[in-house]
């Protein structure tokens, strides 16, 4: 496996790959979520591109930019015993210049739910995954359907700029009681990651309740609200979107997102299910 941190060492290193290249982009603390993006990129492409990046840009001031868990040798070995080609570790410097051109997320799809919680924080997110496709060239890249919102967006933005790399949605990896595998899991204590457990739960309650025919979306939040009432400590929003993130009134199955984002401690989750 091949490590580079220098943008030009990228591209040339990427030239010279003529087989068919899939692209895993991380913020790094890698776990199982992660691997399964790697293992189906391994399965589906000739060679294996992974960037860890921790890209200040898409952090909010007051944010975790500085304590968000960075654990480079553990991720190092992990991406190779996972048969990564290469492995891309930009220092900020390399990344970004003074004073850039800036993309920006759409007025309302960018600015709803999770861009109203963290605004700005896709437009950092899109700047970013720009300049890795730019860099990378991947004929697929492959994103997590538990950032709904970003992978949607980051569809949307290679529709808009006709980018030819291809995005390959990828199912949420959980631990074995439901909660949704994340990077800052590890931020919480054993009481908070117990309550957290709730988020999954409500998910989980919904699903039923739409397989027992259940279609209006008012009654699915406010299952759902239930089961997280006194176990998280803020519920920033429950929805239920389309696969445009256009908020829906009725859930037509195939059709659907429902969303949570909420507070345990100090700890911010998110969490969906797509029905
Ligand atoms: P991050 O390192 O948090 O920026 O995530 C990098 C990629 O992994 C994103 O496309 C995420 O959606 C994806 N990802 C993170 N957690 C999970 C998970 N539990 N299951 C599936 N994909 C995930």
């Amino acid at each position: 496996m091949r490590i580079v941190r220098e943008c030009a060492e990228l591209i040339a290193t990427r030239d010279a790959m003529e087989e068919s290249v899939g692209f895993v982009p991380t913020m790094g603390a890698l776990h199982e979520g992660h691997l399964s993006l790697i293992r189906r990129a391994r399965e589906e492409n000739d060679r294996v591109i992974v960037s860890i990046f921790v890209n200040p840009t898409q952090f909010l001031e007051g944010e975790d930019l500085e304590k968000y868990p960075r654990k480079e040798e553990a991720d190092r070995k992990i991406c190779e015993l996972a048969g990564v080609d290469l492995l891309f570790m930009p220092t900020p410097e390399a990344i970004y210049g003074a004073d850039e051109l800036r993309i920006e997320a759409p007025k309302v799809r960018g600015y709803i739910l999770e861009g109203a919680s963290r605004p700005g924080h896709f437009d950092g997110v899109l700047q970013v995954v720009m300049k890795l496709l730019n860099l990378t060239r991947p004929d697929r890249a492959y994103f997590g359907k538990k950032d709904a919102q970003q992978l949607v967006l980051v569809e949307q933005m290679v529709r808009n700029y006709f980018l030819r790399t291809r995005i390959v949605p990828c199912e949420i990896v959980r631990d074995p009681d439901g909660l949704a595998l994340s990077s800052r899991n590890v931020y919480l204590s054993p009481d908070e990651r117990r309550r957290a457990l709730a988020i999954s739960r409500s998910l989980k309650r919904a699903g039923k309740l739409i397989q027992s025919g259940v279609r209006e979306a008012s009654a699915i939040l406010e299952a759902m609200r239930g089961v997280l009432e006194g176990e998280v400590d803020e519920l920033e929003y429950v929805a239920a979107v389309d696969r445009e993130f256009r908020p829906v009134e009725r859930i037509e199955p195939g059709e659907a997102i429902l969303l949570v984002a909420a507070r345990v401690g100090t700890t911010r989750l998110i969490d969906n299910l797509w029905v």
